[in-house]
């Protein structure tokens, strides 16, 4: 990697400017092959002036802006920056620390000491923005680190964030505590109408999004069972909608996804136990599927699975036939890993197991660009490599609608018109 930079880059290397400006620089790319947000291109070109795209298409008829420089991609495509659909940037990976130990022992400040290197791998990985789904337990640790990537005290991927998400009251982590102590928990309680004013105070605390978790863990023998009930989640929906947010729903049973559907969510995140009829209403109602497969898979591991070794366990084989499934139905599938769970910058681990779990390359593609940036409100700024868009592109060697695990051999990186070193 490191010869290949300098003998590719060493003319523009004086270019590699701090990620803190907004670039005064016109390119014009040229890889192999250019994936639009949508499909392949080949022979085709792409030129960025300042912070924007300004044009695309095949290379003799798109006309080069006088001193523009010249970056030559052999071998490679051109993508635009990948958009990660679930991540917490304020957690690391469990077989590290666990969840209970992350939340009740870990300050907020070597937390946030870890979260900036998490965001700046997340970019070097090439994923230019992130939808970070929780804090679990570090109050509005978000916001700030949202705040210091767009100052550019630090680097990273631009960020929506949900604060501190919301769970119903005894649902929710760390239990198993002597009734007399109340401890921390990883997400804020509310219930009733007292969600009106823990959504407007969420948002008034910068969260771009609201988290809720129909359903949980906290079923008599610790199983996942519904949490609020349908008038509270359609509560939480129209206070979020009229400040003009969307609410996204943590549900993994039947149940607790019809509810969070009916109620007006725009994503469910994880859905391991959807059924035919539950993908078919939330193809209906336009509720997007955000599959998680790699955080399950993480977790077995982490207690002892050795995948292609042990025999599959019941849980996985159960979210591989979920997964297929939720693909026969049509509904829109975003990409999100529950990056977190797993380390930060390896967010490609999701979308290598979306191809094994039943899915085509060229489709996994589009989820994690367009489709999420249609899905998260994002399309007029980023997602395709179009004229007037953000300037979040990627190079990999490679070509990823052939073999996705391309996407780990990211090349150069640019946020905002701004070449990032990944060295
Ligand atoms: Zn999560």
């Amino acid at each position: 990697m490191k010869n290949y930079f300098s003998r590719l880059y060493i003319l523009t290397i004086f270019l590699i400017i701090s990620f803190t400006s907004q670039a005064q620089e016109k390119y014009s790319l040229q890889p192999d092959g250019v994936f639009d947000g949508e499909q392949l291109h080949t022979g085709w070109v792409v030129i960025v002036e300042d912070d924007k795209i300004t044009a695309i298409g095949p290379a003799p008829q798109v006309p080069v802006p006088t001193g523009a420089t010249t970056l030559k991609f052999p071998g490679c495509t051109l993508i635009p920056g990948m958009i990660e659909g679930h991540a917490h940037l304020l957690l690391h990976p469990y077989n590290e620390a666990d969840w209970n130990d992350q939340v009740l022992k870990e300050s907020d400040a070597i937390r946030v000491a870890r979260a900036t290197i998490h965001a700046r791998n997340t970019l070097r990985a090439g994923f230019t923005t992130v939808r970070d789904l929780g804090t679990e337990g570090a109050g509005y640790a978000d916001v700030g680190l949202k705040q210091a990537i767009e100052q550019g005290i630090i680097p990273g991927p631009r960020m929506l964030v949900a604060g501190r998400a919301i769970v119903a009251t005894g649902s929710y982590g760390p239990t198993g505590f002597d009734t007399d102590f109340n401890v921390m928990l990883g997400a804020e309680p509310a219930d009733g109408n007292d969600l009106v004013r823990v959504v407007r105070d969420q948002i008034g605390k910068g969260a771009d999004v609201i988290k809720v978790y129909a359903d949980y863990r906290w079923g008599p023998a610790g199983d996942a069972q519904p949490t609020f009930s349908l008038d509270e989640l359609k509560l939480v929906v129209e206070t979020a909608r009229s400040s003009g947010r969307a609410v996204v729903a943590h549900a993994t049973t039947a149940e607790g996804m019809r509810r969070a559907i009916l109620a007006g969510v725009e994503t469910i995140e994880h859905g391991d136990d959807g059924t035919t009829e539950i993908f078919r209403l939330m193809k209906d109602k336009d509720v997007a599927f955000c599959a998680t497969l790699s955080a399950g898979e993480a977790v077995s591991h982490y207690r002892g699975w050795r995948k292609g070794i042990d025999p599959i366990p019941e849980q996985i084989k159960r979210k591989r036939a979920s997964f297929a499934e939720a693909l026969k139905s049509g509904v829109t599938i975003c990409a999100g890993g529950d990056v977190g769970v797993f380390a930060h910058g390896d967010n490609a681990r999701e979308l290598e197991m979306m191809v094994e779990y039943g899915m085509r390359a060229t489709d996994v593609l589009r989820s994690v660009t367009s489709i999420n940036a249609r899905v998260f409100h994002l399309e007029s700024k980023v997602g395709r490599i179009v004229p007037g868009l953000i300037a979040d592109l990627v190079v990999v060697r490679g070509n990823p609608t052939k073999d996705i695990s391309d996407l780990r051999k990211v090349e150069w990186v640019m946020k905002n018109g701004v070449v990032i070193t990944t060295e």
